[in-house]
């Protein structure tokens, strides 16, 4: 009898011994894993200045999407997120201000698209929308290269222009907005990263081409939308981003565009001389305003047409209110 109670004490004190195991095992795996997807993210993200161009290429293919949409709209006011409909900005712009409007997306939204996706996306009916507004409020439209021979003295321009940019070269764009820009014998801008074209979600060169031949004007956009402000990349190596997206749309068009865009709206004096020494006329940031006479011509700024605004909020955004223009150009 005491024989029996000494074995089921001891097979008790064996049973918490085995849970005891069992939970230190599991907690020990648990921090093994752990600890193994932390080496993982480290080794991702670990950048040295010696191998930064295989990796950061990498990277940036891996990422670029995400980070586009992030990183260019933090440069604009930080409420996007929560505002999705931002109220009027009364902005009165000084005459001879030309205004150039930012679009990224045209098209439908995809499923579970967050705020910044949004805000990137125009659909189709609202560009379409707002396109037969400029129309029928006389602007005209004109690309980035005679916008440069008017701020640089050579040439007049129409009354009313508006130039519109296109950025990244996403498929929809070139499906849905040239056909539009088409039917209201209207031009735009489209900055292409030359890297990302024919990928997913991205135009193909033949796309690219044919809206080309229509009429648009094609710009460089980089070869991998790198941000030029970031301190990881050599001087080497963002002429290098430059230069390769210039030999593609050279080789694939033929197109010798003087217009870059900066990818992330990124800009500094560098990146300006290296431009200026590559020939190139002007770029766009991601600035807010009007492009004047007599401004740096490689830090324009532009309009962005917020994906969830209204035609009301279109129109104000360009100093257009009511029937009057209050900012006179
Ligand atoms: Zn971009």
């Amino acid at each position: 009898m005491l024989y029996y109670f000494q074995m089921k004490f001891l097979l008790k004190k064996y049973y918490i011994f085995i849970i005891v195991a069992v939970l230190f095992c599991a907690g020990f795996a648990a921090a093994a894993v752990k600890q193994h997807i932390r080496a993982g993210n480290l080794k991702e993200n670990a950048f040295s200045a010696q191998e930064q161009d295989r990796q950061i290429e990498e990277f940036q293919a891996k990422y670029e999407q995400k980070l586009t949409a992030k990183d260019e709209s933090q440069i604009q006011a930080s409420s996007i997120a929560k505002d999705e409909n931002p109220p009027y900005r009364r902005i009165y712009f000084k005459p001879g201000g030309i205004p150039v409007l930012m679009y990224h997306y045209v098209g439908s939204l995809p499923p579970n698209a967050d705020a910044i996706r949004k805000d990137l996306t125009v659909s189709a009916e609202n560009f379409s929308a707002q396109m037969d507004y400029l129309a029928q409020s006389g602007y005209r439209t004109i690309t980035t290269a005679r916008l440069y021979n008017y701020l640089s003295g050579k040439s007049n321009l129409p009354p009313k222009p508006i130039v519109i940019t296109l950025d990244d070269g996403h498929a929809d764009a070139f499906k849905n907005a040239v056909p539009i820009l088409l039917a209201h014998h209207m031009v735009a801008s489209f900055a292409v990263v030359s890297g990302f074209v024919g990928t997913s979600d991205y135009a193909t060169w033949q796309q690219i081409s044919r809206a080309q031949s229509e009429g648009m004007e094609i710009i460089n956009h980089s070869f991998n939308h790198m941000n030029f402000a970031d301190p990881r990349f050599t001087l080497q190596y963002k002429q290098d981003a430059i230069a390769k997206c210039v030999s593609a749309l050279q080789g694939e068009l033929g197109d010798n565009t003087k217009t870059f865009v900066y990818p992330y709206g990124s800009y500094g004096t560098d990146i300006e001389n290296l431009l200026k020494a590559d020939g190139f006329d002007m770029a766009f940031t991601t600035n807010f305003g009007e492009a004047y006479k007599g401004d740096n011509l490689f830090e324009l700024p532009r309009i962005r047409v917020h994906g969830l605004e209204t035609l009301e909020r279109f129109r104000e955004t360009l100093g257009d209110y009511g029937n009057s223009k209050l900012a006179s150009r």
